[in-house]
């Protein structure tokens, strides 16, 4: 296909994606082309069976709009998070409803064993929908550390010596040839899924506090729809000379704020698992003393990095996610809201929403799905 055609496609999908149900000529103005070749990307997609016809709207004047909106039922998306203590494999219609979701192994397990579990999965998926059109039409992943998008490899996990360097593509395209892939970081996935299918995005300039294991920011821009950065903020200093961290300095955000933390004071000889963080959490819901007292230092810290994510990117929004979004009930969130008003000037922080996810863990595996659905045109050869 021409690159100008696929292009063309590329930005009427996103559009239709963003403003469904909507008609040819609202697509055509919206994207800014004639009623022509807007008709002509809707054909294409209709064609591919990406989108359907709801049918008319109510008659106005004229010819009635003909309503059209992503065909949910024509195949599936596949969210993939690997992390310390919460990796799991979801997978979606195409419209985004939640089809099923399962539990992976940690990725302090080999690589390789983590990629096969994966293809495991992706053939059970393969089978059990291969009575929809497009089938499994594309996988997701978000990782820790940082993605070699170009030859991908991951270049850098923080104590996962077995990750470093891997082959992750190579990898996977051996085990799953005719599957498309992509793959993000957790926090800018994290992000991305909370601005699609969460409830904090809306149309503003958001940051999301994405607190795991670790803490990662990922920054999404309501005008443009993209995630405009993803940074490892937990590793910004917030107490000089401070605890020891992983990464090798000392007084990170996530050595005081991140789930990480609460393991080193709950269960320090332990192995990390997610059943153990479900006993935390149910802990702090039958009033825990000491876990209560634990969050809420943890939450003193968090409105320090919160503060420090206001004055460094201005967001006009402050999302707080991840698992720890399960410990941040109202008085925590009540409490870091008055810590941040002690500690930033009004003028900064006049409409300034600060909440959390509503997505729980799922905001990673939700970005994975809407990054891998906003590419779905481009894996059509
Ligand atoms: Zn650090």
């Amino acid at each position: 296909m021409d690159n100008a055609i696929r292009e063309s496609i590329q930005i009427i999908w996103k559009q239709l994606l963003k403003s469904q149900p909507t008609s040819r000529a609202e697509l055509a103005k919206l994207c800014g082309f004639s009623k022509v070749t807007a008709s002509s990307c809707v054909d294409w997609l209709l064609d591919k069976g990406l989108v359907q016809e709801l049918g008319v709207t109510e008659i106005r004047r004229g010819r009635p709009p003909m309503l059209l909106s992503v065909n949910g039922a024509a195949g599936v998306l596949v969210g993939i998070e690997a992390d310390k203590i919460s990796s799991k494999i979801a997978v979606t219609d195409l419209a985004g409803s939640l089809l099923e979701r399962h539990d992976l192994p940690a990725i302090d397990s080999d690589p390789q064993k983590f990629v096969g579990q994966v293809s495991h999965y992706l053939m059970q998926f393969r089978k059990a929908y291969a009575d929809r059109r497009l089938g499994v039409a594309g996988v997701g992943f978000a990782i820790v550390g940082s993605y070699n998008q170009e030859e991908g490899i991951i270049e850098y996990v923080a104590n996962q010596m077995a990750w470093n360097h891997y082959p992750f593509r190579l990898e996977m395209e051996k085990m799953n040839p005719d599957i498309p892939f992509l793959v993000s970081q957790i926090a800018k996935a994290s992000a991305l899924g909370e601005a699609r299918f969460g409830t904090c995005g809306g149309s503003d300039y958001m940051a999301f506090l994405s607190a795991n294991w670790g803490i990662g920011v990922g920054l999404y821009d309501g005008i443009t729809g993209k995630i405009t950065r993803s940074t490892r903020f937990g590793h910004a200093t917030i107490n000089y000379n401070g605890k020891k961290c992983i990464c090798g300095n000392r007084g990170c955000l996530e050595a005081y704020a991140s789930i990480r933390a609460l393991f080193e004071q709950f269960y320090p000889d332990r192995t990390p698992t997610f059943a153990l963080f479900q006993n935390l959490v149910e802990r702090l819901r039958q009033g825990d003393s000491q876990v209560i007292s634990a969050v809420r230092e943890m939450v003193e810290y968090l409105a320090i990095g919160i503060v420090n994510v206001i004055n460094a990117y201005n967001p006009r929004q402050v999302c707080i996610g991840g698992l720890l979004s399960f410990l941040v009930n109202e008085e925590m969130l009540s409490r870091i809201r008055s810590l941040v008003e002690e500690m930033v000037p009004p003028h900064f922080r006049k409409n300034l929403r600060i909440s959390v996810s509503g997505l729980g863990d799922m905001a990673a595996v939700y970005g994975c799905v809407a990054m891998v659905r906003d590419q779905l045109t481009n894996f059509f050869g």
